[in-house]
This record gives structure tokens, sequence and C-alpha cells, in this order.
């Protein structure tokens, strides 16, 4: 990091004590970012790096809920509307044990710039609980989703802040979360959430976008360099939605899926992902891994040891934050991999990108990669906002054009700052004078 920014980030160590991945997540782009306030130094002058990372408004509540046995529980709700200068607040609920305010930041932070670069009118925020979805019924997601809800909805609303899915908040959270947010205003205000369901006010692709947009964002990187997906072996981590999609499309494009994994170990199918199977044990039976081991010959499932050992040219980690280590790195150059695209947010740790980087492998940051899911759930909003609904053919259309002009204005801004093909500079430097210049326009707000 240049010295012009040290004392920005020491503020933000100071102000942010222990919160190690938000830590990681600014200093990530703050190392982009020496030469950009070289160029520009009505920058400084507005102090914008100090405003961008002090979020506009933090909300922590309690939620409160009655599980099957009677027991009163009590989990914590966040969210951290990060910043509004391109559009209302926009990013998921985060459901999961690990969730802590310093994970929704470090998220919320991320959104910004990975909103701005769908150049779609979307702020940056993101919100969860540290409640634990796996192993609840229905009737538990329900009633802790609705308590959620009760403080939620006097903070959001389709021009204010507009909450979607992230780990552990699919389209049943959603549902619940909706209609509750329905009940207590008095209000069918279908934008007001993304990842909705198709008959209330969902989109088609939305549950695809995040894994297609991946796979096409991977595509456009290998078409740089004259190289494509097609007879390609392709590595996934992860097996909920982004792994589930990335896998489909990543199949469509002539790849042959190997892997995928959740925390009980990662399954290798050389005969490439059935991905009926996998989405029936996933989607519908709410399962593990090990179930598709079961029901599918020839696989088998590693329990110790790293799901990117296994040799592939084109490795999509799409689990979550700092699961692609320095050591999986060099594992996988060692092995020839042609390209990696982040699916998950944040999930190569800084040394594993500094050693792809170098190694000279494709590599397309999350916020870039993973932009897809984002950007159609702005095209919901816009499908909700003239109350119409798209068709697959069209919406996927519009996302695969996003996708295309996100990785061009990438590679455009690295050409711009004299680093052809580095997709890092390209996204964060994007990303950032997008919103600073609103901000700057937006006067001291
Ligand atoms: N949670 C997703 C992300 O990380 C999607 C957010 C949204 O659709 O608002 O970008």
């Amino acid at each position: 990091m240049e010295d012009r920014l040290q004392p920005a980030f020491a503020e933000v160590l100071r102000r942010n004590p222990g919160e190690v991945e938000f830590h990681q997540a600014v200093r990530e782009v703050f190392e982009s970012l020496g030469p950009v306030l070289r160029k520009n130094p009505q920058y400084a002058e507005a102090a914008v790096l100090e405003r961008i990372c002090e979020p506009e408004r933090q909300i922590i509540f309690r939620v409160p809920w009655v599980d099957d046995t009677g027991r009163v529980r009590i989990n914590r709700g966040f969210r951290v509307e990060y910043n509004s200068a391109l559009g209302p607040f926009k990013g998921g609920l985060r459901f999961h044990p690990s969730v802590y305010l310093g994970i929704v930041k470090f998220l919320g932070f991320e959104q910004i710039f990975k909103n701005a670069l769908t150049g779609l009118p979307i702020g940056g925020g993101k919100g969860g609980s540290d409640f634990d979805p796996r192993g609840r019924s229905d009737g538990e997601v329900m009633r802790f989703c609705q308590s959620f809800m009760t403080e939620l909805y006097r903070h959001i609303g389709e021009y204010t802040d507009v909450p979607a899915g992230d780990i552990g908040v699919g389209a049943r959270e959603i549902g619940y979360l909706f209609g509750q947010y329905k009940r207590i205003t008095n209000r069918y205000e279908s934008g007001v959430l993304t990842g909705k369901g198709l008959t209330w006010g969902g989109s088609l692709v939305r549950k695809e976008a995040t894994g297609y947009g991946s796979v096409l964002f991977a595509q456009s990187m290998l078409g740089t360099v004259g190289e494509s997906l097609d007879g390609r072996r392709v590595s996934i981590s992860g097996s909920g939605n982004v792994a589930i999609y990335a896998a489909e499309k990543a199949q469509q494009l002539g790849g042959r899926v190997v892997t995928f994994s959740d925390s009980s170990g990662y399954v290798v199918d050389e005969a490439g992902v059935d991905l009926s199977l996998l989405k029936e044990i996933k989607e519908v039976e709410r399962g593990r891994v090990s179930d598709y081991i079961a029901r599918r010959p020839g696989a088998r499932l590693v329990k110790d040891g790293s799901i990117w050992d296994v040799p592939t040219d084109v490795a999509l980690p799409c689990a979550t934050q700092n699961e692609l280590t320095e050591a999986d790195a060099k594992q996988l150059v060692a092995n020839g991999v042609r390209a990696v695209a982040e699916g998950a947010n944040m999930p190569s740790t800084p040394e594993a990108v500094a050693l792809l980087r170098e190694a000279g492998v494709l590599f397309g940051p999350g916020k870039a990669a993973n932009a897809g899911g984002v950007a159609t759930s702005a095209l919901e909003m816009q499908q909700n906002a003239s109350r119409d609904s798209w068709s697959f053919g069209h919406t996927e259309d519009r996302l695969a054009e996003i996708m295309v002009s996100i990785h061009d204005n990438c590679l455009a801004t690295a050409d711009e700052y004299d680093v052809p093909g580095d997709y890092v500079v390209g996204a964060n430097v994007r990303g950032f004078t997008q919103v600073a210049d609103a901000m700057i326009a937006l006067g001291v707000v």
C-alpha cells in the first residue's frame, strides 16, 4: 500500500478493532488505489477514502424467537447501510453462525464497488445474523425471519435499502421476510427485496445469476488469450446456489465439472458432476454432499486435504471467504491452472491472490466475477418498478451483456493504469472511481 493511504488505513484499524475480515477487504482495495489518488487530487481533498470506509448507517438488533421445543432463542441481527451514492443500499443477508459485525462490514464494503461495476443504479449494503438455519424446521426458520423483519422493516424500502439473499438465505427465507414486511407495512412493495419467488415478483435467472455470471466472466478472461471453457476441467468449491449454477453454465459451455464440496468434505466426480442429482440433494432434500456419493457410482468423498489439490484448468471458488489459501494457490499453479474466477466473496486469501497474479494465472476477483447476482437483482427491481416480468432468454441476455461490460471495463481500466490484464486493479479502480465521483458530486453528506 502506498504511503499516502497509510493514515486512512490506520484509522480504519483504530476505529474497527478486531474486525479482521473488514480490515482485509479494505487493505485489498487500498492496495490498488495509490496511482488513482495521485491522478485525482480531488479525492483526497474531499476525504473520499475516509468517508467511503465509514458506513452511512449501521443497525444491530436483537432477534428473539421460539424454537420447536418452546425454548426462547436470541440471535443478533445486522444491517450495514454502507454507501448510497449510486442508488439505494443493495446487498444480501447472510444467516450463518460466523456472522458478526466484521463479516457484515467486509461484505458491505465489497458490495459498494461490486455494485458500481455493474453500471446499474445501486448503492452498497449487507446484513445478516448469527442464526444457523441448518437443522432448523421450516416453522423455526419462519419465526426467525418474521422476528428479524419485525425490526428490519423500518430501515428498508424500495428507494432506501433493498436486501436479498446470501449464504443461508434463499427463496424460502426471502418469502418469509417478504411476507412479514408486507403484513407490517400493509404494502405490496415488490422492490423492497430481491431473490423473490417467480409467482410473487421474482425474476427469472436471479437464482442462476451469480454462478452463471462467474462462468461467463471466466470465459471472457480465457477469450483474451484465445482459449475457452470447452473441453476444460473445472473445479468448483461449495454446493450452494452459486456453485450449482456455476456448474450448470460451465457444463453448457463444454466444461467438465469434477468437484464440489460442503463443510463435510469435497467430492471428486471424474465423469463430470450429475447436476440433476446434486440439485435434488441440495435444493429439494437440503441434504449433504455425502448423500451424492451414496447415489453416484464412481464419485468419491474426500474428508481431509484441499479441494484445490485436484488438478484442474479452471478453478471457481464458490464457497466462502478465505477458503483458497497460499498453499492451495501453489498447488493450482503446479497443476497448470489457467484461470481462477471468484464466485464467492473474498474466497482467496491475499497471499493466494498475490501468488496467482505473479504466476500469470487469469484471476477474476469476486467484485467483478460474482457481480452477476446483484446485477440480476437490479434487473428484478426494474421489472418490479414497471410491473413487468421478462422472459428467461431476455434476462439471461441482459446478464451476459453486463458480465461482458464488467470484464471489458476492468481490462480498459487496467490498461489505463499501465497494468494490462490485471483484473484486481481494474475492478478496484473502476468501482472506486465510479463511487468517488458520485460522492464528490453529491457534496459532503
Ligand atoms: N449476496 C449477493 C452478493 O454477494 C447478492 C446480493 C443481491 O442480490 O443484492 O452480491
